[in-house]
């Protein structure tokens, strides 16, 4: 054996369904950016297909591509990271949502010939200054979307945002914004369809911010936020768990193979515990191939020992909160170049 991050997907569908719960009568977009967070895109997204799940939220038109191949036809496919007119015109080859959040973005569409109208979802920057429209530029982006509608070239879905789920007082204001451009959008004759601002956070804790669709991440995979409610709380389970196997058992400890290049931080050495069949055990260090813990009795070359995650003693978030950090960033490093292994009853 060596060592594995192990999905447990039936779990990824019950989190799907608690998800679909709390935002209703909102959709549920679900995020699978970054390799739907490191847990594998298309075992994901079939999982998330087979459940139900209609939009998926891919980043960037390369993602919304693959996202398409595995999805099939029928699920909406949202990209809001387009690099210019040949990543649009992919975009619209793959029946992709485009989130427009730059006026060059609406003069590329302009020049493009897609042979079909490309799906746009204006994106108003309501804070973030991250990439959308600003305010004082809408007026005009309104009308140069009208414009691409009349040609053919457009078809107007939604408007969107990205709030940063910080403070409840920060999101109150950046949602005045984004009524108000939605009134402009109105004004203009722009009706969207699909209005949408919230993550997992503000779609869970606050009613007023789920709209048409609500797009979440890591409540689907089970991330609980930083210093937030507990998975309980929010009735969602971590799925995956970073299994290692013991290599070594010595005087310095109990070697596994995992270390910082795997994905174990190595600022985490000393700082947590892992479960054995002799009690927890103290993580003493981690190097960038491997992990040593403190030494138990009956410790054997093979045995296997959850590091973290849904099996282990801790979750991603809780070591995340042990350095300061969110759990998304101890997700994101595992390693692809550590096996994944999934559970599906489904499969
Ligand atoms: C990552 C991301 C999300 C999902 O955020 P979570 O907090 O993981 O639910 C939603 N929208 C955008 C634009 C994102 O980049």
């Amino acid at each position: 054996m060596s060592a594995v991050y192990r999905v447990d997907l039936d779990a990824f569908a019950r989190n799907l369904h608690r998800v679909r719960e709390a935002v209703e009568p909102a959709a549920h977009m679900l995020v699978a950016k970054d390799d739907a967070y490191a847990h594998g895109l298309e075992p994901i997204v079939t999982r998330a297909v087979a459940e139900g799940v209609r939009w998926i939220g891919a980043f960037d038109v390369i993602t919304g591509a693959a996202v398409r191949r595995v999805a099939g036809p029928d699920v909406r496919i949202f990209v809001w990271l387009i690099g210019g007119a040949d990543d649009l015109a992919a975009g619209v080859a793959a029946d992709l949502d485009l989130g427009i959040g730059d006026e060059a973005l609406l003069d590329d569409l302009a020049g493009l010939d897609a042979g079909r109208p490309a799906r746009v979802h204006l994106k108003i920057d309501t804070g973030l200054h991250r990439n959308g429209i600003r305010p004082e530029r809408w007026e005009a982006a309104l009308a140069q979307t009208s414009a691409l509608i009349g040609a053919g070239r457009a078809s107007f879905e939604g408007i969107w945002s990205h709030i940063s789920e910080a403070s409840d007082a920060d999101d109150d204001d950046a949602r005045e914004v984004f009524l108000t451009a939605r009134d402009a959008a109105r004004a203009a004759g722009l009706e969207p369809t699909f209005s949408h601002l919230a993550a997992s956070a503000a779609g869970f804790a606050r009613g007023e911010f789920r709209e048409d669709l609500v797009r979440v991440g890591a409540f689907s995979y089970g991330i609980r936020p930083a210093g937030g409610p507990g998975e309980q709380e929010l009735g969602i389970e971590p799925i995956a768990t970073l299994r290692a196997t013991v290599t070594a058992v010595d005087a310095a400890g109990v070697h596994l193979d995992v270390g910082s290049l795997h994905g174990v931080p190595s600022t985490l050495s000393g700082r947590f515990d892992v479960r054995t069949p002799e009690g927890p055990r103290r993580v003493e260090t981690i190097t960038p191939v491997e992990t040593v813990l403190a030494p138990w009795a009956g410790a054997r070359t093979g045995d296997e020992i959850a590091v973290f995650g849904r099996d282990a003693l801790h979750t991603a978030t809780d070591l995340a909160e042990l350095v300061d950090t969110i759990g998304e960033e101890i997700a994101l490093r595992v390693s692809p170049t550590v096996a994944r292994a999934y559970i599906d009853s489904d499969a």
